[in-house]
């Protein structure tokens, strides 16, 4: 059922927006063991289902998301609840305003459910970098639910909340889906308001939206997107995305990698892969594989270029200004190095040496500058296959989720998962990733569109997903 399916049944009283809240924080607590939540509260869930009842009962005009039940990734503010980005660095961190996009969640009536679990400062594909303990995969508890919004998938794969926002700086909210089985969109770079989004790698991040099918985006994106000014790399309109029920796949021209053997996949993966391919092949749509000569290099570019932004952007986090502060220092620069060697974990610190070392002048950036050449190179071949093709089809992730622990200290097994993700950020794409069996452990597909065709992008998505 779609979010604006549920919320007609809230407002014609089919459902009781009480009870459903009820039973809702009753399987929250019942699902403590997946560790997804790090802020939760009962009473403030309470507070505003009363709030919007009472709204209901007074007649009043509802918003467009009334009674939809949203999940937030502990790096987008949200006031009264507390923000830590997965991170001890900022245990007790609370924030003094909401994100933008809370903001505008808030005025349709959507509820707010709590913060939940992330890679640290969202780094990580396994949700096992936070300082809080890994998240599980509820489709099998012994099982990573990828990340870094780990937290988000697994809300939304485990039907805790209806929606979940995510952040994605090379994956993070496609990635989660895919293993959790659920749906995850990242849209076009700009669509969507970052203030108020604890920044990664600035050039490359952007807010994604995971729900259990394609149709319920829509409302929130439109409630979400669009121009803040706030945020200077927002686009300058409203987003006003819409269901066209004249879409068809007969004639699409879709790009497939070739050679996608070469790529190191997952039997599971690469099958499901395949028979996306057949499927839209039997809905009419037009396939051509495509030779894509960089896409192999991408995770390498994006470790130069993710942790070059990430070493420049965690200098804020230094003991003083917001956070952790460590107890024990003699001078200023002691004060600065142990709070951040006490503060941020494994992971990140491991970014921020090899951030720092790949923007030494001493080597004049050689290897940053190098990093965005080949960026360029990269986008450009997206680009240029998307200048001849509707979309592009790729997996989403390389392989299924591990073993919970069974990959923690290989990161850069971690970051090859991410392969065809990367790219998508690196060019500011939309793109979508769809499970081939909803809820259950298998491959996923990613449809990439081109900037700003999020519309027919989420067109797209829809006709495959109900030929599934
Ligand atoms: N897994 C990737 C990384 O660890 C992507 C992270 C992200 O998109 N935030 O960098």
């Amino acid at each position: 059922m779609d979010i604006l399916s549920i919320r007609e049944d809230f407002i014609s009283g089919k459902v009781d927006l009480i009870s459903f809240y009820t039973d809702v924080i009753k399987r929250i607590e019942d699902k403590k063991d997946l560790n997804i939540f790090l802020d939760f509260s009962k009473e403030k869930i309470m507070e505003r289902v009363e709030f919007l009842n009472n709204k209901l009962k007074n007649k009043e005009k509802l918003g467009s998301l009334f009674g939809v039940s949203v999940s937030v990734k502990d790096n987008i503010l949200v006031k009264g609840y507390k923000n830590t980005c997965g991170s001890k660095i900022l245990e007790n961190y609370y924030p003094i305003f909401n994100a933008t996009i809370i903001d505008r969640l808030l005025e349709e009536d959507a509820v707010i459910l709590g913060k939940v679990n992330m890679d640290e400062f969202a780094m990580g594909g396994s949700g096992e970098t936070s300082y809080f303990g890994a998240t599980k995969n509820p489709l099998d508890e012994s099982l990573i639910p990828g990340g870094s919004s780990s937290g988000s998938a697994s809300s939304v794969s485990a039907d805790l909340a209806m929606i979940s926002l995510g952040s994605d700086t090379g994956g993070s909210v496609r990635n989660p889906a895919s293993f959790c089985a659920c749906v995850g969109y990242k849209p076009t770079y700009g669509m969507i308001s970052r203030y108020g989004v604890v920044s990664m790698a600035s050039s490359l991040d952007q807010v994604g939206i995971l729900s259990n099918d394609v149709k319920s985006i829509l409302p929130v994106l439109n409630a979400i997107g669009g121009f803040d000014k706030m945020d200077v790399v927002t686009m300058r309109d409203a987003v006003d995305i819409k269901e066209d029920s004249d879409f068809s796949l007969k004639g699409i021209k879709i790009a497939t990698v070739s050679n996608i053997e070469s790529y190191e996949i997952d039997d599971i993966v690469l099958n499901d892969y395949k028979k996306a391919i057949e499927n839209l092949k039997n809905q009419g749509a037009i396939i051509e594989e495509v030779d894509f000569k960089y896409i192999k290099h991408s995770t390498n570019v994006y470790n130069v270029i993710m942790s070059s932004e990430v070493s420049s952007n965690m200098s804020r986090f230094d003991g003083i200004r917001y956070g952790y502060r460590t107890e024990n220092y003699d001078s200023t620069r002691e004060l600065f190095t142990n709070t951040r060697s006490e503060g941020f974990g494994e992971e990140v610190q491991r970014r921020i040496a090899m951030g720092t070392f790949y923007l030494a002048s001493s080597n004049n950036q050689a290897l940053y500058k190098k990093g965005l050449e080949v960026r360029d190179l990269i986008s450009k071949e997206v680009n240029k296959v998307l200048s001849e093709y509707d979309f592009i089809l790729t997996p989403t992730t390389t392989c299924l989720p591990s073993k919970i622990g069974a990959e923690k200290d290989n990161a850069l097994k971690s970051y090859a998962g991410d392969t065809f993700n990367v790219p998508v950020n690196f060019a500011g794409l939309p793109a979508i990733s769809i499970p081939l069996n909803l809820k259950k452990i298998c491959g996923s597909v990613q449809f990439i569109g081109k900037r700003f065709d999020d519309e027919r992008l989420l067109n797209l998505a829809m006709n495959f997903e109900r030929g599934l």
